[in-house]
């Protein structure tokens, strides 16, 4: 089997590059270990500037036709139950969640519609470079590609089998459940600092929310008691994990390799923005390889992609390791809640930063709400609003 491209993983991003290539007209295998739909660990929420890169792919309206819940407001909220809620942008091109399962296999058939060839339950164990690459899998069979693509998530094969993988930084671990929707929470993301970590909230339609929560491991037991006390969670729910949640990023492009989304770099989950990088990341490695492979000049095709690869990130990987500031220090992360709720034009500089999109009004109104001191479960919180 020949191909001019193959891309290992068929996430958002491994599914977005095949879907570009196949449109390309360039012969593509997307190759992944998992039988899709499957769940992943994620907080589930769609960064609105996931939008245009959905439409070019004509899948917008198709997400918007899942399962999924409309995102109205985000509450920060610190270790003593001080809460400060920021609106999200409104209008059809706002934040939603919706769950993996479905949004990735959507994408992964959009893929095998537009002409990829589409390999689920295939693992990539080996390579060989050869003037192009010799792909092996775990059943034995062998595929060809003139081009490779690492779209295999944080913990890349194609970087490891390629020697390009860091050390990860063991420093945390999270966890992750669709559990029974509380009532009253409302069509909002929580962000919830804890003395041991932090837990991420949404729902992802009307009747489940998605529960994440990250930590150290030695603190990641008490997460899960806090969680199971909160949501009146049985003990034994069983949860989703994945580690590492930082490590230092992996060069994008090499010569005919290219790494896109979490393989390439993981982002501080905290922001929610890990499903759009991987989105356009995708897209501009199948602009690239598409040039390449037609014959254009390599060097201008490859100065372009570091181009548009670096704005993509322009402006907004500061916010990251500020994130990752507050959340590997709750304390801190409170405190910035506190001053927020007498000043809150930062917090909406940054959540502005993060969920504007072209098509969408931000509307950060920075209503301030005083939660009891002692929050009892969300489904019941009595909370009283102070003027701004
Ligand atoms: C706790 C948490 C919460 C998050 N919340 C959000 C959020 O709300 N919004 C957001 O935008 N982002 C969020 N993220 C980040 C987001 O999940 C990732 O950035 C995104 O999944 C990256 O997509 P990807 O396609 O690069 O990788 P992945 O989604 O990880 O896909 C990689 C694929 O590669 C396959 N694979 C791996 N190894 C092999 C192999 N050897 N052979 C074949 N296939 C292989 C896997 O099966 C997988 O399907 C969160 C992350 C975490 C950890």
């Amino acid at each position: 089997m020949l191909f001019d491209v193959a891309i290992i993983g068929g996430g958002p991003a491994g599914s977005s590059c095949a879907a570009f290539c196949a449109l390309a007209g360039l012969r593509t295998a997307v190759l992944d270990r998992e039988k899709f739909p499957r769940e992943k660990v994620c907080g589930d929420c769609l960064n609105p500037s996931c939008w245009p890169v959905l439409e070019r792919l004509e899948l917008a309206q198709r997400v918007r036709d899942l399962p999924h819940s409309m995102l109205n407001s985000v509450a920060f909220i610190a270790i003593d139950g001080y809460e400060v809620i920021l609106d999200l942008p409104s209008g059809a091109n706002c934040e939603i969640s919706v769950k993996r399962s479905l949004f990735d296999d959507l994408l992964l058939r959009r893929a095998g519609e537009l002409g990829a060839d589409v390999h689920e339950q295939t693992t990539v164990t080996g390579l060989t470079r050869n003037h192009g690459w010799k792909i092996e899998t775990a059943s034995g069979r062998m595929l060809h590609a003139r081009m490779l693509i690492g779209a295999d998530g944080r913990n890349s094969t194609i970087a490891h089998l390629c020697n390009l993988l860091p050390l990860p930084a063991r420093e945390r671990v999270a966890l992750q459940a669709h559990i029974p929707r509380p009532r009253n929470f409302g069509n909002r993301i929580a962000l919830q600092f804890l003395p041991e970590g932090y837990s991420g909230q949404a729902p992802v339609n009307e009747s489940e929310l998605n529960l994440c929560l990250v930590g150290t491991p030695p603190t990641i037991s008490t997460l899960r008691k806090w969680a199971q006390r909160q949501f009146d969670l049985p003990s034994n729910q069983a949860w989703r994990t994945v580690t590492p949640l930082t490590r230092s990023p992996v060069s994008s492009a090499h010569q005919n390799l290219f790494f896109i989304g979490d393989a390439a770099r993981v982002v501080e989950p905290f922001t929610g923005e890990g499903i759009y990088y991987a989105l356009r990341s995708g897209e501009l490695a199948a602009n690239a390889i598409a040039k390449i492979l037609r014959g254009d000049d390599r060097n201008s095709a490859l100065r372009e992609f570091h181009r548009a690869y670096a704005e993509m990130y322009r402006g907004r990987l500061w916010i990251n390791r500020l994130s990752r500031a507050a959340v590997l220090r709750p304390r801190l992360g409170s405190l910035f809640v506190h001053i927020a709720r007498t000043n809150p034009s930062i917090l909406k500089l940054l959540t502005g930063k993060i969920v504007s999109s072209t098509n969408s009004s931000f509307r950060a109104n920075g209503s301030v709400v005083k939660a009891a001191t002692q929050p009892s479960k969300l489904s019941g919180r009595g909370q009283a609003s102070i003027p701004p």
